[in-house]
């Protein structure tokens, strides 16, 4: 089974896609949107801010807005791309 990879943190953090789309990202929580992976400059669907913005905050917070911060974890080790290669 291929994992799919967070846009917002890079880790392979759903299990599968069907994961992705229900499943928030419990390394960054940055909820899985096609529509907004499609236009990552853009506030769209279903997170309150742009990709962009949400990838500057996960390397910042460690999480995809500030105040998620502490709901955050590690990924494991399964989740590193490293681990991941296609
Ligand atoms: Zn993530």
């Amino acid at each position: 089974m291929v994992r799919v990879q967070c846009p917002c943190c890079d880790y392979f953090t759903f299990d599968s896609i069907e994961d992705a789309l229900f499943e928030i990202c419990e390394v960054c929580f940055w909820q899985y949107d096609e529509v907004a992976h499609d236009r990552p400059k853009v506030n769209i669907g279903a997170n309150h801010i742009s990709l962009d913005h949400a990838r500057e905050n996960y390397k910042k917070y460690g999480a995809c807005e500030e105040r998620f911060k502490a709901m955050v974890r590690m990924p494991l080790n399964e989740e590193l791309p490293i681990n991941n290669l296609k």
